[in-house]
């Protein structure tokens, strides 16, 4: 960290949902940067419970977010999380939360994002009237209430989500508005996802921050920029039975965020014979 570039740096960080509590502690002690808060209204790029849609894709959208906070404060260097909550990409029955870091240096024209997918997520909802008092409480269990918020809006029509809910009795009262307010009597119950109430997520947010941060604390060995790092895998590793090629990864590639870099270190070991398209075709 003593050659970190962004040592005293002050980078402005994009949130109204207190990611700074994830990310100042490792970037900080990574790379000697600091974060002041840009309070700049990130709903506007989007919210999880529907009344604003996200204008483009995720890793748009975090490096979009970041320049927010930037011009918000007039910092040249800016940070953003974003998340999605979905199937997983390569498990599609299960829930993940694949959640983005950007850093934006308009010093030197940087722009890095890192991503993690995790499985950790408490991402689930239900439709209920709110009569089945144990269904319920098995989903507020479920999503580790109250410890993580939740938030209830009507299954149909307009009406405004009630977010941040942590007490039984007002999740119970905006069951009962909402589903009176909807065509079809009914109310969505779903887990808050938003950081500030959601520690699971926070959790993850921070594990994309430790990427970045190491990430950004790697010089390309080319051109000495910042941001080396993991950017893909080629498959093809051998089957331990046949040697044929399989799906699974066999070289690991690296790339530079500058410049067109990139090195590949092999996958030591040898590939699931059942995985193998000749031994278990
Ligand atoms: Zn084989
Ligand atoms: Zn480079």
């Amino acid at each position: 960290m003593e050659d970190s570039p962004f040592r005293g740096v002050v980078a402005c960080l994009a949130t109204m949902h207190g990611k700074q509590w994830a990310l100042r502690p490792l970037l900080r002690r990574g790379l000697g940067m600091s974060l002041r808060v840009a309070r700049v209204d990130t709903d506007a790029l989007g919210t999880f419970t529907g009344e604003v849609r996200r204008p483009g894709s995720a890793p748009e959208t975090v490096v979009r977010k970041a320049r927010l906070g930037m011009a918000a404060t007039g910092s040249p260097v800016g940070l953003a999380s974003e998340g999605a909550f979905g199937p997983h990409p390569a498990v599609p029955w299960m829930s993940a939360d694949v959640e983005y870091v950007a850093l934006v240096d308009d010093r030197s024209g940087l722009t890095v994002v890192e991503r993690v997918v995790s499985l950790e997520t408490n991402h689930g909802q239900v439709v209920t009237d709110g009569r089945d008092r144990p269904a319920v409480l098995a989903f507020l269990r479920r999503v580790g209430f109250p410890h993580h918020a939740v938030v209830v809006q009507p299954a149909t029509g307009p009406g405004r989500p009630d977010k941040g809910l942590r007490r039984l009795a007002d999740v119970l009262g905006a069951l009962r508005r909402a589903s009176a307010d909807s065509a079809d009597g009914n109310a969505v119950l779903g887990a808050d996802l938003r950081a500030h109430v959601n520690p699971t997520r926070m959790r993850v947010i921070a594990t994309a921050g430790r990427l970045l941060v190491r990430r950004l604390a790697t010089a390309c060995p080319a051109c000495g920029a910042p941001g080396f790092g993991p950017v893909g895998a080629e498959g093809g590793l051998p089957c331990r039975d046949c040697g044929a090629a399989t799906r699974h990864d066999a070289l690991l590639v690296s790339g530079c965020a500058r410049c067109a870099y990139r090195s590949r270190r092999p996958v030591t070991g040898r590939a699931d014979p059942a995985s193998c398209p000749r031994c278990n075709p």
